[in-house]
């Protein structure tokens, strides 16, 4: 049996921001790096999943952005400290912190997204059905 086609990766359909489901439409309406990358489909154009599955669904992905900050935030300090080697100014630290929230909240708003609807949700389960969908007429 020959296969025409070979199935995407979980982790690289999540950078991507494809659907969980399909692996194929897109999650998201523009690329990351765009003044439009908070805009996102309704429902996957491949497979028509309702992404946000229920009202409020979203905001479980704040939970996921708070971590992604956390992290972000002590990574940020540590490596100021290692670079400059300052114990003595707070004013160092927040303007690293608070320019680095401004600079990665993009990436937080697209990524806890995709991480509550690729590992947090298991109705969003890949399924082969969907991804073939179109693709064997
Ligand atoms: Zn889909």
């Amino acid at each position: 049996m020959s296969t025409k086609y070979t199935i995407p990766g979980e982790f690289k359909s999540a950078v991507d921001g494809k659907c969980p489901r399909c692996r194929t439409g897109n999650m998201f309406k523009a690329p990351l790096l765009s003044f439009k990358s908070k805009k996102m489909h309704e429902q996957c154009p491949h497979c028509n999943l309702k992404y946000e599955k229920e009202p409020g669904y979203f905001y479980v992905a704040m939970y996921v952005s708070y971590a992604f900050v956390v992290a972000e935030l002590v990574t940020a300090c540590v490596a100021t400290y290692i670079l400059t080697g300052n114990l003595e100014s707070p004013w160092l630290y927040l303007s690293v912190a608070i320019a680095v929230s401004i600079i990665l909240a993009p990436f937080n708003y697209r990524y806890s997204r995709v991480v509550l609807m690729y590992w947090l949700t298991p109705q969003f389960k890949f399924q082969e059905k969907y991804f073939l969908k179109g693709k064997e007429a």
